[in-house]
């Protein structure tokens, strides 16, 4: 481990802008907090204070919902579904032409290395809204033959749904916004969106963008604020048609109770322990990057992570003790610092909930197989960590930890491996590292989850659906499916 102090400086405008002063997005202008209250954003690299933000509550969430509706019943509506698919387009083309912009903030906010914003958060954001731009004009309903006497003609429409609330978490910033807001805006919705209250300098930032887009008032709207407050406020909200959220399983079971009282429609995109399989006849080179990237990308911090290793007996200790060697040996430092190859947790919250699981496994009899050291100057760091000696019922195997920490655990053959996988609340994603094609494909069978990866992991395109098994979701983001969960479908009969 090394930690090194050299780092860029900031673009000159996202200096202006983080420094500058922050405003709730609503119908199109600037607004202030009612309660004129803000919230203290932190920078995870040093534990101080970077900028303060409103902290919005029920009556700003309030004008926000009024100016969306205003939007879906007026200019949103009007539009044809070409120019929509072109403002929701040229949106894209400005996150890209500012991308180095938003990376910065996105690494400032969040802690993540700034490659790491360059090269994923950011170029996907685009990727998202530019696939749902085309979608678009590809809304269609079918016809039906109806098993009635007479003449009838009977089809499906798809409609938007209307006002749509989106709850976002930290870990991605700007790219769940795009997830949440491409699709809904695609199937003709319009938004309040609330960014997570760790993370909400991007957001406002991407507020900036929408007019020059072309997207009249009011279609997107946001309001920064807490969780309890602001995003209570959005779920209990009588004209708020459905809730589109990510973020943890306990706050997405909130809201399931929550939205009971009106039923609005409801997308939970939820928490994971993923298990990822190393068989004997992997590659293990590719094996051992593979895992280690599977759960120390973003610093563990993303709902696909690999928290849970499984490993066949045979090649248990090489593959653990390569993983090991991964995390001893990787740099930890501040985002904007091009050496970091992990940067701080996003909170101080978070980095003692990550420590605190790791006093439990220790305290529960786990043993640490390697690890590498955080730095130690008031930025929330948590080392990579490899746990063995991990026991089923121990919390650092059963509870989604969000972060660099990954357990390993020996199987012995395939249906083991499949049956430890499988032993678990979540299900969002899970993999396997193998060479034997007919192991790929019965793994990917056996595996109750939503996404698999098969030498490989986290791929994620706006292309291929996405979404949790168990108590990792309802729902699914992207792909053609998306839309599904953006759209209701009225079927209209009528007798000629
Ligand atoms: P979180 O605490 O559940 O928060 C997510 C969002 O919900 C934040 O904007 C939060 O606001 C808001 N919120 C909190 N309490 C609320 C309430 N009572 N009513 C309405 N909104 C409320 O999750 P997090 O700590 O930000 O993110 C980490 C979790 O997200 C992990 O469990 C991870 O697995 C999950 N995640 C899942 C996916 C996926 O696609 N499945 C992707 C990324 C993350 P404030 O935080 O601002 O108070
Ligand atoms: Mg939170």
């Amino acid at each position: 481990m090394t930690t090194t102090q050299s780092r860029i400086e900031p673009l000159t405008e996202v200096d202006q802008f983080v420094n500058g002063e922050h405003f709730l997005l609503i119908d199109g202008k600037k607004a202030e907090a009612n309660s004129g209250k803000r919230l203290d954003v932190f920078d995870p690299a040093t534990g101080r204070i970077l900028t303060h933000v409103p902290d919005g509550d029920a009556v700003d969430v309030d004008r926000a919902v009024q100016a969306a509706r205003r939007a879906f019943e007026g200019p949103w509506r009007r539009l044809t579904a070409s120019e929509r698919g072109r403002i929701i387009w040229r949106l894209a083309d400005l996150i890209e032409q500012n991308l180095e912009e938003f990376a910065q903030l996105d690494a400032i906010d969040n802690g993540k290395p700034l490659t790491i914003a360059r090269m994923v958060d950011v170029p996907l954001t685009v990727d998202v809204f530019r696939y749902m731009a085309g979608y678009t004009t590809k809304l269609e309903g079918s016809t039906y033959n109806l098993n009635l006497p007479g003449d009838w003609h009977s089809f499906s429409r798809k409609e938007p749904i209307g006002v749509i609330g989106a709850i976002i978490p930290w870990n991605f910033p700007l790219f769940m916004v795009s997830v949440k807001l491409a699709p809904a805006l695609a199937a003709g919705n319009t938004v309040v969106l609330k960014p997570a209250e760790q993370t909400p300098l991007s957001a406002l930032r991407f507020g900036e963008l929408l007019e020059e887009a072309g997207f009249p008032p009011g279609v997107v709207n946001i309001v920064t604020g807490s969780g309890e407050i602001a995003g209570a406020a959005l779920v209990a909200h009588p004209d708020v048609d459905k809730i589109t959220f990510t973020g943890s399983t306990s706050v997405g079971k909130q809201i399931a109770r929550a939205v009971a009282t009106d039923l609005k429609k409801v997308s939970l995109e939820m928490g994971g322990k993923s298990a990822n399989l190393v068989f004997a006849d992997a590659d293990l080179d590719v094996a051992i990057q593979g895992a280690a990237q599977a759960i120390f990308f973003n610093h563990g911090q993303a709902c696909v992570a690999g928290a849970r290793l499984f490993v066949e007996s045979s090649v248990f200790d090489e593959v653990v003790s390569g993983i090991s060697a991964i995390a001893t040996g990787m740099t930890l430092g501040p985002a904007l610092d091009p050496s970091s190859e992990m940067g701080p947790l996003v909170s101080k919250e978070q980095q003692q909930r990550v420590l605190g699981y790791l006093e439990a496994g220790s305290h529960d009899g786990a043993r640490v197989a390697g690890a590498g050291a955080a730095p130690d100057n008031g930025g929330y760091y948590v080392a990579p960590t490899v746990l063995v000696d991990v026991r089923n019922e121990m919390s650092v195997q059963r509870e989604e930890i969000f972060g660099p920490v990954l357990t390993a655990v020996p199987f012995t053959d395939v249906d083991d491996a499949i049956a430890q996988a499988n032993d678990t609340s979540y299900g969002l994603a899970a993999g396997c590292f193998t060479t034997n094609l007919s192991t790929a494909h019965k793994v990917s069978n056996a595996l109750q989850a939503g996404n698999i990866y098969v030498n490989c992991w986290g791929v994620t395109d706006p292309s291929a659906p996405f979404g949790g098994y168990k108590q990792s979701g309802w729902g699914r983001e992207f792909g053609r499916e998306v839309l599904e969960y953006y759209t209701e479908t009225k079927a209209v009969h009528m007798k000629l």
